[in-house]
Order: C-alpha cells, then structure tokens, then sequence
C-alpha cells in the first residue's frame, strides 16, 4: 500500500530536496493502524471520503444515517463499497457522509 503521507511519490529534479506536502507528517515508527487513521483524516480535510474516495455530501449528516451502513459482527461496512472483513474496508459511522449518501429508513 502506497504511504500517502510521504513524499516518495513526488517527482524529484537532480540536486533537489524532496519537497514536502503542506499536510506531511512524518509517521516514521507508527504503526500501520495509526497512519491509515492520519490517511482517513486527511481525506476528510480534503472533502474526500476516506472510503469511497468520493466528495464529501457536506450536509452534516454522518454514515450512520445512510441505508448503505451495516453493521456486521461489531463492525461497520458501507455495502456500496466492501464486506469483507478486512480492517481496511471498516466504516467509521461518525465519517461525513458522501455524495452515494441515500437517507436510512425507519
Ligand atoms: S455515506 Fe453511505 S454510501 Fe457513503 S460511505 Fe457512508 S455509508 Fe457508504
């Protein structure tokens, strides 16, 4: 998986220090946990959902209220993306919604 957080991906000119992105953070010694935590953050400061990597919907509603938020044995999957069990697919009900965002029905 690509470290969005640093600055490998950067095209680099001879003779030149690597220039550094506004929002870099230097995760050296965090764990994969930590720095996938900073990744969603940054998304989400970017108005780009940390899942679906589409727009943020900027209503002020949250995952929770969407129909597509599942709760599978304690953890929280947006169908419309991944079921798996991987910790990477889990949903943070608290996310802002995105633009696939369809009002959950009592
Ligand atoms: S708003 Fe809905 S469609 Fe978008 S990520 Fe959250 S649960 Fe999935």
């Amino acid at each position: 998986m690509t470290d969005l957080a640093a600055p490998s991906e950067w095209q680099l000119l001879p003779g030149l220090d690597a220039p550094q992105r506004p929002d870099y953070v230097d995760t050296t010694g965090w764990s994969v946990g930590r720095k996938r935590t900073l990744r969603h953050q940054q998304d989400i400061a970017r108005g780009i959902h940390p899942l679906t990597k589409k727009p943020l919907l900027g209503t002020g509603q949250t995952c929770v209220d969407c129909a597509s938020a599942r709760e599978d044995h304690g953890f929280w999957k947006c169908i419309l993306f991944s079921t798996s069990r991987s910790e990477t697919s889990d949903l943070r009900v608290g996310w802002p919604a995105c633009t696939l965002f369809k009002e959950r029905q009592p």
